[in-house]
């Protein structure tokens, strides 16, 4: 990713986080996803006439929990406003949100970018609802129509606004993956983008390096962090393009053509007046007194930054890996698990970082799968460990842990197919003569000068042992018979 040359970007980041609740913000509405079209609703969240919201205490600590998270001062005292706009998934007419005294500012995010570490400011982290969602079928049976489903509106939100700190597209990504791992550390929201319980709206301006910020554009509908790196890159040389030829930058909100890989423009954007904000009539502002802020950041889990020093410190892991084991909570807590199993730390750490994340990675998989079977992995490695295995054995031994629901032990398993390492000089010295005088060619190679065809012979050896030859012992072997 390169910024247009001569220009730098200057970049903000919107992210709207569905906490994790039970029920709505304003009613008791399930806060469910997934529930048929427009079977969680009722008049509150549908906004008819008379409704009266009351707003939901989990979500009102969950927020703060976000925001004392961020580093951000806790109002003392907040409130709600209305935001008034028309859109068909807005059933009311506004959004019940924050204006003029949002719950948490001030914040500061500490990031890993390519660069090194940087903090990326936090502006405010609000607490707002959700709106509907807009289903626009293609095919002969929608006949044209669009479809509205009001389960989503009134799904407790809260509205992360990062200071426009962040001057490339992977320092966009690093504060994105940064922001979404710690949201999921202090279990306010499941930051599920499929589902999107986590999304992004991305601010963007050029400038010369040192010069006041440019007009900025926003980029709305951004469906992944990787979407976002690339449409913040598109959306710069659009920029260029226009201010190199004398025009001028719109302010304008667009969204992001994912499949042909550009912005295309929404509307003209609107200032924070076209919206005429005004206090929410129907709820009384509230209150986060210290008790319940302290409260609240004592119970806060520990964050991804405090567990990857922690690893660091007290388990003597390489920074990388420590970075590498807490970008995910769940990858984590199976490290733990597995040293809680008695791997010690390096060892545990190689198997999930080279071997479990690998398979995750093929199987477009969670890291939760692996809790059941945690036992049988720990076991695996440790027969690895103390050499009763091979590799190769550790291998197979892992496939079939994954793929069966049996609960044999590992150990009766190994025992049963009879995958113990075989490194008896011995039992090894036939197969080995077997393999030199099945594979003359081979032989001759390595006599005529060419040591790394040993490597031939060795590989042979594992064939013909089914992978269970130690091949330390089996290549010493080679070369005693090999003269
Ligand atoms: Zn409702």
């Amino acid at each position: 990713m390169s910024a247009p040359a001569g220009w730098e970007m200057v970049i903000g980041l919107e992210v709207h986080c569905q906490l994790k609740t039970r029920t709505k913000l304003f009613c008791a509405c399930p806060n469910r996803y997934g529930a048929d079209p427009n079977t969680l609703v009722c008049p509150v969240c549908l906004g008819l006439p008379g409704a009266l919201p009351v707003l939901n205490r989990t979500a009102f600590e969950l927020a703060i929990r976000t925001g004392l998270a961020l580093g951000c001062e806790v109002a003392a005292e907040t409130k709600f406003d209305r935001k008034n706009y028309f859109y068909p998934d807005l059933s009311k007419g506004y959004q019940i949100s924050q204006f003029d005294r949002p719950l948490n500012r001030r914040g500061a995010l500490a990031i890993d970018a390519p660069g090194g570490k940087m903090t990326v400011g936090i502006t405010r982290a609000h607490l707002e609802e959700d709106a509907g969602k807009l289903i626009h079928a293609d095919g002969e049976e929608a006949g044209g129509f669009s479809f509205v489903d009001f389960n989503r509106c009134g799904v407790p939100l809260v509205e992360i606004v990062s200071e426009p700190d962040m001057r490339t597209p992977e320092e966009a990504y690093a504060y994105l993956m940064a922001l979404k791992s710690l949201l999921e550390y202090v279990e306010v929201s499941d930051c599920d983008m499929e589902k999107g319980s986590l999304r992004c709206d991305a601010n963007i301006s050029i400038r010369r390096p040192g010069a006041p910020f440019g007009t900025r554009t926003e980029i709305k509908n951004l469906n992944s962090f990787k979407a976002v790196a690339k449409a913040i890159e598109h959306e710069a040389h659009r920029h260029a393009g226009i201010l190199e030829a004398g025009g001028r930058i719109e302010q304008m909100t667009l969204t992001w053509d994912a499949v042909a890989e550009k912005t295309l423009p929404l509307r003209s954007k609107e200032d924070a007046h076209d919206y005429r904000y005004f206090p929410e009539p129907d709820l009384v502002p509230v209150t986060a007194p210290a008790d319940l802020q302290d409260r609240i950041r004592a119970a806060l889990p520990e964050p991804p930054a405090a567990r990857r020093e922690r690893y660091v410190r007290e388990l003597g892991l390489p920074p990388y890996d420590a970075g590498v084991l807490t970008a995910d909570k769940a990858v984590a807590e199976l490290f733990d698990r597995l040293r809680a199993e008695g791997l010690p730390p390096k060892v545990a750490s190689n198997w999930v970082m080279s071997r479990l994340l690998a398979v995750l990675n093929d199987r477009k998989l969670g890291p939760a799968i692996f809790l059941p079977k945690v036992t049988r992995i720990a076991d695996i490695a440790k027969a690895l460990e103390a050499k009763t295995i091979t590799n190769q054995v550790a291998g197979e031994l892992l496939a079939w842990v994954l793929d069966s629901v049996e609960t044999e032990t590992v150990a009766a398993r190994i025992a049963s197919l009879g995958l113990a390492q075989v490194s008896d000089a011995g039992a090894l010295e036939a197969i080995v003569r077997e393999v030199v005088a099945r594979n003359p060619k081979i032989v001759a190679d390595y006599r005529g000068g060419k040591p790394s065809a040993v490597q031939a012979l060795v590989g042979q050896v594992m064939k013909d042992t089914k992978g269970k030859a130690n091949a330390t012992v089996a290549r010493e072997l080679l070369l005693k018979v090999l003269g």
